[in-house]
């Protein structure tokens, strides 16, 4: 299984460590992005400290991000493997 790295923290408090995990598969209505940049926020501090309830770890901050789409998930019609792409603050 292909791999990739991603910065975690491991509890709330914790320092932030390189791992590598398995690149996920795109499910249906899905697309993969190929992350180029990554901003991080406030609230990736506030999560990274445990300041949010419920949140489990270890976490990767970072939820807005731009990069290049790289696997369509099945029904996906309005996107196209290489499409430039920026996401922002979503749920
Ligand atoms: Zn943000």
């Amino acid at each position: 299984m292909p791999k990739m790295k991603a910065v975690q923290v491991p509890r709330a408090g914790g320092e932030f460590e390189v791992v590598e995990r398995e690149i996920p598969e795109a499910g249906p209505g899905q697309v993969r992005i190929r992350v180029q940049a990554c901003g991080v926020c406030h609230s990736d501090v506030v999560t990274t400290e445990g300041l949010f309830p419920g949140i489990s770890y270890p976490r990767v901050p970072g939820h807005e991000v731009a990069g290049t789409i790289d696997q369509l998930g099945a029904g996906v019609k309005d996107w196209s493997e290489g499409d430039r792409v920026g996401v922002g603050w979503h749920t």
